[in-house]
Order: structure tokens, then sequence, then C-alpha cells
């Protein structure tokens, strides 16, 4: 747990156990910590989640190779329904990302005319599975297929994505077992990049289930990295460029190429871009390419910090499923380094 006091949101990451006395202290701790590279990087504009996530891969192998010494292989298993390309390309990265940390690794591929029952059913196979720690079904499911029954169905203490309203309330809590990996992403970005979210404007644009409220109510919470005054906005909200206007930090999550333009975006502010479009670009040699919610170009030199698309979010998210599937397994077998 990071945190003693009972009103702290204990995070349950233990790479996140770090001896902070003081917040203003942050960047002599990340120099003694960290060393000079992540404090520079700590201090520059582009936030990377290919070199936070080096740092948080570094600390899983650790606590890996101790589950390991004690006999215990942390299992990850996916389960796939379907042929959708994009899924296909997820679940290879998650099995051979699992593979690369040691961890065991079980992808379950599923024909798209899969029932009900029989995903049930294999849902209930891998809760009973002990050498599975953790396991996910891939989203979107083919239609016809309920998302909400496969979520509810799965093991909480083995949901690695975090989609159990069990897990999810225990966030809104302040307790949780595990936190959703996207969300978790960003906190981890902001935390080790050494950016102060305790009392700042945290603008959260869009409230989808896995990225918008879970990561409102994550930065709404007691502790390091968070203690935020979060607003959400959506496409319901009037004026949304008055709110966006006033983040300290501006995490957009819609799905709407380049939305967030520069006269939405305060001087100074962080911009956190969560977003994943594919566009046309005819000068591209697949003849697209990707580009997040946020104005990049015209944007960052408004920011004092920002996450780029490709580069940025995108790595940390199937690090922090990492960081669950090794938490689950710590958990399972009360071996802890
Ligand atoms: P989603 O489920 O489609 O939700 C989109 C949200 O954006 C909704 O809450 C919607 O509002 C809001 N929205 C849409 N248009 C808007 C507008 N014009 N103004 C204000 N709000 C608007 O999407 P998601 O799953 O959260 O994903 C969002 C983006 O992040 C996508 O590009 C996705 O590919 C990307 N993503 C990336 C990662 C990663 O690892 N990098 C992970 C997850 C998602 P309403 O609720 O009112 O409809």
């Amino acid at each position: 747990m990071c945190r003693r006091g009972t009103d702290r949101i204990r995070i349950p990451l233990d790479f996140q156990e770090r001896p902070v006395i003081l917040r203003a202290l942050l960047p002599y701790y990340y120099i003694a910590t960290k060393g000079w590279s992540a404090t520079v990087r700590a201090m520059t504009k582009l936030i990377l989640g290919k070199d936070v996530s080096a740092e948080i891969y570094a600390e899983l192998r650790e606590r890996i190779e101790y589950l390991k010494s004690k006999n215990v292989t942390p299992g990850l298993a996916v389960v796939l329904v379907g042929d959708d390309p994009a899924s296909q390309i997820y679940v290879r990265k998650k099995g051979e990302m699992c593979e690369e940390l040691g961890m065991k690794s079980l992808i379950i591929r599923m024909p798209a005319d899969t029932t009900q029952d029989e995903l049930m059913a294999k849902v209930k196979e891998l809760n009973e599975d002990p050498a599975i720690h953790g396991f996910l079904v891939q989203l979107p499911l083919p239609k016809g297929l309920d998302e909400d029954a496969v979520i509810e169905a799965i093991d909480p203490a083995k949901d690695v994505d975090c989609f159990h309203p069990s897990n999810l309330g225990r966030l809104m809590i302040g307790n949780p077992d595990f936190l959703p990996a996207t969300p978790a992403g960003i906190h981890q970005m902001l935390l080790r990049s050494g950016i102060e979210t305790d009392g700042k404007n945290v603008v959260v644009v869009g409230r989808s289930n896995i990225v918008g409220k879970p990561t409102a109510v994550l930065l709404l919470q007691k502790g390091m990295g968070m203690d935020s005054t979060v607003t959400v906005v959506h496409s319901h909200t009037k004026n949304l460029e008055d709110f966006t206007k006033r983040a300290d930090i501006l995490i957009v999550a819609i799905g709407k190429p380049r939305f967030i333009t520069a006269d939405m975006v305060k001087e100074g502010a962080v911009v956190i871009d969560v977003g994943t479009n594919r566009i046309e670009d005819p000068t591209s040699p697949n003849g697209g390419r990707l580009v997040g919610d946020v104005d990049f170009d015209n944007v960052k030199d408004k920011t004092s910090a920002i996450t780029p698309v490709p580069g940025g979010v995108g790595p940390m998210t199937i690090c922090m499923l990492m960081a669950n599937a090794v938490k689950a397994a710590e958990k399972a077998s009360g071996v802890k380094s």
C-alpha cells in the first residue's frame, strides 16, 4: 500500500511505495532515487510512454523473478472471440509482452459464432484455473454477445482489466485491488514525470467506463499523483472550451482526431492525449497514420508537457495490464518481494 493513513488511496502497485515525505522535495527525490536522466525527462516537455513503461517493466521484472524463485510463475490469459483485426494485434502484443517478462501467457481464440454459454463456460474455467492468476476477455465482442454479463462473470481477483463493477467500486471508495490499465498508465506518467497534481484543475474530456470516468475517479483520490480538482466533460457539455481552457492538466479521451485545438488549451498546461485515431495520409507507405485527439503540432508549444501519439499513453496501457497480472499472482500466492 502506498500510503499509511486510512483516508489515502491504497494504490495497488508496490513500485509506488516510495519514501517521499514532502511533495516539495519531489525533484530532489527524483535526482536521488532515479538519477539525472529521469530527472531531466521529468523536466522536458514530451512525456513518452516508452520511457515511463521501461522503468515500470524493470521493477516488474524484479518482482516476477522473485515470484519465480518461489515457484510461482505469473499467468495471464487473454480470450479473443472472433477475428477483429485490431483486437488480434492487441492480443498478440499482450502475449508477446507476457513472454518477454517471463510470465506464462495463454491466448484462447474462439470463433466469431461462439455462443454466450460457451464464452461463460470459458470464463468459469479460467476463474478456476490456479495457473492463471489473471485474465481478460478482449473487447469488443462480436454482436450478440453480452459484454456486461461476461465482465461480471470474471472473478474480481483475476480481473486484470479492472472492468468488473466490484473493482471499479473499490476504486471509487479509494481502496482498489487493481487499477484500470489506461487510467493507471496516465497516473504513472504524471507521477514519474514529476508533474504536480495536488490541487490542480484536471479536466477529463470523455466519460467512457474504461478511460474517462476511471481516470477522473483516480485523480480525485487522496495520495501521490492525485488529490486533483477534477471536472469531466463530454459530448453534452455546453461551451466545452470554457472548461478545457481552465485545465492545469487536460486529459483527452474522445476518439476524435485533433479535436482539441490550441485555443482550447491554457498556456503552460500539461496535456495527456489518450486518443488513437487512424487518419488517411497519402504520404505514408500504408496510406494512413495514427493521430491523437489533440492537435499536437499546434498545441505543443503552449504546453509545459504533452504526450505524443503514437508513443505517449499507448505503451502504458499494456504495461499496467502486466503490472496487474503480477499483482494478481502476488495476491493469489501470498508471495511478495
Ligand atoms: P468511447 O467509449 O467512444 O468514449 C468517448 C467519449 O468521448 C464519450 O464519453 C463521449 O461522450 C466523448 N465525446 C465524443 N465526442 C465528443 C465531443 N465532440 N465532445 C466532447 N466529448 C465527446 O472512447 P474511449 O474508449 O474512452 O476511447 C477514447 C479514445 O482513446 C479512442 O481514440 C480510443 O482509441 C483511445 N484509447 C486509447 C488507449 C490507449 O491505450 N492509448 C486506451 C483506450 C482508449 P458521450 O459519453 O457524451 O457520448
